[in-house]
Formats: C-alpha cells, structure tokens, sequence
C-alpha cells in the first residue's frame, strides 16, 4: 500500500519501510524458519486450559514465573561445558524476541547514536534502529558469512548487534570473535541466539564475565511457539533492569505464558528431540542439495542458505507449486541464494525438487 508522504509523520520515519515479506499461506513453508513438526504437547494443553479464568483480568506485569522457568532452562548443563547459573533477575521477556530487541536498542543508547550489525544478518535491526531515533550501519561480513571483529568495532558503536548462528548465512560466530568484539566494545553487544538449540555451542557464559553483554533468545523456533510471541534475554542484573523499564509492563500474553512456562518445564524432552531430527535432516538437504549441483552453505541453525542463480524467479516458480522459500538478491559476496527452513523429511524432498525442476 503505497501512500503519499504524511506531514504530521515523524521526519525520520519516513525512511523506514513496513517490514512485509511475502507471508501468503503455502502449502509448504519452509520460509520463516520455525518448528515444521509441530506445537510441543504440553504448551498445546497449557493453551486450552488457560482460557478458563486467566483472560479476563491482566496478565503478570513481568512474567516473574516464566523468567523462572527460563532461567532454569538457560542453567541446564550444556555438551563440552559448565553448566551457566542464571537466575530470574537476569532475565527480560518480550512480544517475540524481536520485542525485546527493540526494547534493548531503546534503552540503551540515545536518540542519534549507532548500532552496528553484521551484513547480511536480521533484517528487523536497523529498522528497530531507525525506529528509536538511532543510526544503523551493517558491517560486511568476510567472504558473506564471517565476522570481523575489528571491522565491528571501528565502527565505534554504542551498541553491537551479533547474530549467533546468524541469519540468514545459518553459521555460528566463533567464541574468539564473540569475546574479541565484547573486550573491545564501548558499549553494549548483543548477541542474538534465536537459533542457540541448533549449534553445538552458546555465547550465554559471557554474562558471567561481562555486565554489558545481553543474550536474546526466542520460543518462535526450536520450541515451536512461534505464534504466541514470546522471546526473552539474558544478561547482568543491571543491565536487565534497563531494558525491563523500555519494555514496560504486560507484553506477554497471559495464554502465551501459561504455554511458555508449560513448554519450558515440560516439553523438553519434545524440543530436544525435534532438534536432533533437525540436525539430521540439515545434513541430509545439504547432501541433496549439492546432488542437484548446487553449493550450499554449512550451516548450524535450523534452515540453509543456498547460492542460485536467480533466486527470486525459483521461490516464485516454487510458490506456484505451493512451496514457500525465502529468497534473497543482494548479499555481499553471496549474491543471490535462497534460504530454506529445515523440516520433515518428506518437504524437503518435495522443495529440492522443485529447485532442481526450476534451475
Ligand atoms: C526469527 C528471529 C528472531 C525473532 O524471533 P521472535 O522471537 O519470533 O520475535 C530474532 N532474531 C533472529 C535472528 C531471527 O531469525
């Protein structure tokens, strides 16, 4: 919906565009990346039974339950490390982790200072940027995909934005680069790690060590609840208390906590699972991808970058075939490529396919 320029608008919102990807409904869809096998159980029970006696009245002001559940769940021991200790007051909950970025780039930096973010990595960042009366600048990354932590920090930034694994290239940052960008930073980093379920390692540690690092996380992937809007961060006491007052009272919904606290506490066992199958299958699509002649990136999230020649006629050539992929035109190094959810067997298969069909 193109309209004319308002007068009574914000001057500098009229930069900032309406974030509208194609989200018409497929019969496949594999372009947002979240949970293709389905809603945890025990979060779909907690949705039905939350109704009776919990939408009438306001939900809890800062979801003081849920940041229990979520610290404990952040606590857990984790494969080749110490278990991190972390509790509720480290801990910040949001509308979608996108909420609670938003509220952290908000809180921590005035109107005019810069965020710095790696490019190509979410694209909501400088629009979350603009938003709130701050400057953005993405930094390229390496060859497409690899992070320089001197270039990140030339920028002088307020506040560094990391993506961990990032999207949409699907690698994990190193733990040298992450630290190297937090020792040398002016300011806050913030390290997005909606996809932390998939990759064999977590940059939550550096909380421990450093009060300026805020670690955001997300139930819209790995746990399936991507519809509800729940995410939250992690990050020192201090730091959380600022981002808490930009975020202000009541963003989670009384039934998307109920499921949240349900998913966290109960359907663990479910999430893992679904992860390891994931993993698998992410193996699996990269090996056919490359029998169809094509080159995709490795990968430590739950979706594939993929380089193609003209990636906007193959996603809509697929689309008339009922399958959703997200393709992208201008990536630095990368060019075009599509980036592919990673689900069940059975669509995968049908998309690769279709891509070799459309080549
Ligand atoms: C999907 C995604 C998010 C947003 O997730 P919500 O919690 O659903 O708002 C944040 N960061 C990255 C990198 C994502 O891909």
């Amino acid at each position: 919906m193109a309209t004319a320029p308002l007068d009574v608008a914000r001057a500098s919102y009229r930069e900032i565009s309406l974030y509208a990807p194609n989200r018409a409904p497929a019969r496949i869809d594999l372009s947002d990346n979240t949970n293709l096998w389905g809603v945890p159980p025990a979060a779909a029970r907690a949705i039905r039974e939350a109704v009776t006696g919990t939408v009438t009245r306001y939900p809890n002001l800062y979801c003081d339950t849920l940041k229990g559940a979520m610290a404990a769940y952040l606590s857990r021991p984790v494969a080749g490390g110490a278990a991190p200790s972390i509790d509720a007051p480290q801990i910040v909950t949001g509308c979608g982790s996108d909420d609670v970025l938003d509220s952290a780039i908000r809180a921590l930096a005035e109107p005019g200072d810069l965020v710095a973010y790696p490019d190509p990595s979410f694209a909501m960042i400088p629009i979350f940027a603009r938003m709130n009366g701050l400057r953005a600048t993405g930094v390229p990354l390496v060859d497409g995909t690899t992070l320089d932590p001197d270039a990140m920090l030339a920028t002088g930034a307020r506040i560094i934005y990391l993506c961990s694994p990032n999207n949409p290239t699907g690698n994990a940052t190193t733990r040298e680069a992450i630290s190297a960008v937090v020792d040398g930073a002016p300011g806050v980093v913030i390290v997005d790690e909606a996809y932390a379920e998939f990759a064999g390692w977590s940059a939550l540690d550096l909380i421990a060590t450093s009060e300026r690092v805020l670690v955001t996380r997300t139930l819209s992937k790995a746990f399936g609840l991507a519809g509800l809007r729940v995410g939250y961060a992690a990050g020192s006491p201090a730091l959380i208390a600022e981002v808490e007052k930009s975020r202000g009272p009541y963003k989670v919904n009384a039934i998307a906590e109920a499921a949240a606290i349900a998913a966290l506490t109960e359907d663990l066992p479910w999430v893992l699972d679904h992860v390891d199958e994931a993993k698998a299958v992410r193996a699996r699509l990269i090996d056919a991808l490359r029998a169809i002649g094509l080159a995709p990136l490795p990968s430590d999230a739950n979706f594939i970058l993929v380089p193609v020649p003209d990636a906007p006629a193959i996603a809509t050539t697929l689309r008339s075939d009922g399958i959703a992929l997200r393709p992208f035109t201008a990536l630095p190094t990368i060019g075009h490529a599509l980036r592919i959810g990673v689900g069940p067997w059975t669509q995968m298969e049908e998309a690769v396919h279709a891509i070799a069909r459309a080549l």
